[in-house]
């Protein structure tokens, strides 16, 4: 397929996958990796700080402590407390091989422009659809380090715009107004660091509510250093961010990507990311997937530190449950059940309850009122193909001929 990769890696080449297995072969060898990142000058126990221990022989993943500590009279007792090498990382808590995540990871910052869960699925050989889209938005979870380095500094430039693309609504493929219309459109803010000769250095992305201060304040104190120079148009709600120069050219009717070379590079490939690969995204996981363009972006360059990311030795972010992902079930959905069940709660009960787990009042009250029907939850669809673009008479015409 004649599919132009967004994004290529120029110093630090990936493995190949042959490469890849000869590294990782087994689940011994993933441990070992882990284990020296975690130490590199060898085991440490973290609750005695002993250098000396071993790996468990049916948990490679886990050390057991053979230091000795003495009480007030002298006796030598052992620690024997064991470490996981995942705790802590994205892999705490896995049911799964350590090497399906190792392979998942390398999929995902190799695979030209990112890995569906489908696609995911069928290269590991994972039984369950579920199973590869928990394990793809874990990884993507690491893909948001908590103390990245913020953009700019002193004497350096950033360049701000802002952008929108079309959203899907839940039955439709791809909705959105006409031309400038915002209805169906999502609000995206950019920043790119000026490098030398027009090149880019990192980014940010974030969406954002609106193109007023309010938006546009939070989004440059969070994600510039103080005394950079921020670049943008004429929009007014850029002046007088604390801390930061600000510099303006107001574009008037030239096209803006004249001007703002840099940060409309990154709008039209991360546009062209997410039809391509997502099909255009949906409202509440757009942040997810503008923070998975981030990092390709970020680390375009850089197999290994993206790679490291990703089996989270760097992010420590910890393990997620489905819960943490989807969403917990809605209260007053799980409430209604009990009351139409008849057996736990009734209706006054579940009221009170719903007000004890924070609940607002206003919802509250429909616990009360004997002609509420619960909504559904929501179910979890699968991400379904874009409908063909051909109307339907052509289509059928097309798979007649064939
Ligand atoms: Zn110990």
């Amino acid at each position: 397929m004649a599919h132009q990769s967004v994004f290529r890696w120029r110093y630090d080449r990936p493995l190949s996958l042959e490469q890849f297995q000869l590294r990782f072969p087994d689940d011994y060898a993933c441990a070992a990796y882990l284990a020296k990142k975690r130490w590199p000058d060898g085991f440490v126990c973290p609750h005695c700080g002993s250098t000396k221990g071993w790996k468990l022989r049916s948990k490679p993943w886990v050390w057991e402590c053979g230091g000795e500590q003495a009480d007030e009279d002298g006796e030598l007792t052992p620690c024997r407390k064991q470490t996981s090498v995942i705790a802590g990382t994205i892999m705490h808590k896995t049911h799964l091989p350590l090497r399906q995540w190792f392979l998942a990871a390398h999929l995902v910052t190799t695979h030209s422009n990112g890995i569906s869960a489908l696609q995911l699925q069928a290269k590991l050989g994972i039984g369950s659809y579920k199973t590869a889209w928990l394990l793809l938005h874990k990884l993507r979870r690491a893909m948001v380090n908590p103390d990245r380095e913020k953009l700019g500094g002193y004497e350096e430039t950033v360049e701000i715009d802002e952008t929108s693309i079309p959203f899907r609504t839940k039955d439709e493929p791809v909705g959105g107004g006409q031309g400038r219309s915002p209805i169906g459109k999502l609000n995206i803010i950019g920043a790119v660091e000026w490098r030398d000769e027009g090149r880019s250095g990192r980014i940010r992305l974030e969406p954002i509510r609106t193109n007023g201060r309010e938006s546009l304040h939070p989004f440059v104190l969070r994600n510039t250093n103080p005394h950079t120079t921020i670049f943008t148009d004429g929009n007014q709600a850029y002046q007088g961010i604390p801390d930061r120069n600000h510099a303006s050219k107001v574009v008037g009717k030239l096209p803006a990507h004249l001007w703002f070379k840099r940060i409309h590079r990154v709008f039209s490939l991360m546009k062209r990311w997410m039809m391509g690969v997502y099909h255009g995204v949906r409202r509440r996981h757009l942040n997810i997937y503008l923070q998975e363009f981030v990092f390709r972006w970020n680390r375009r360059r850089q197999y290994r530190a993206a790679f490291d990311s990703l089996v989270a030795i760097g992010n420590e972010v910890g393990h997620a449950s489905l819960r943490d992902i989807v969403g917990r079930p809605p209260v007053l959905k799980t409430l209604m059940d009990q009351v139409r069940d008849g057996i736990e709660l009734d209706r006054r009960q579940a009221y009170l309850e719903a007000i004890a787990k924070g609940v607002p009042s206003v919802f509250a009250e429909r616990l009360l009122d004997p002609d509420y029907v619960a909504p559904e939850p929501r179910v979890y669809r699968r991400n379904v193909p874009p409908r063909p673009i051909l109307a339907k008479s052509r289509s059928a015409f097309v798979y007649a001929t064939h």
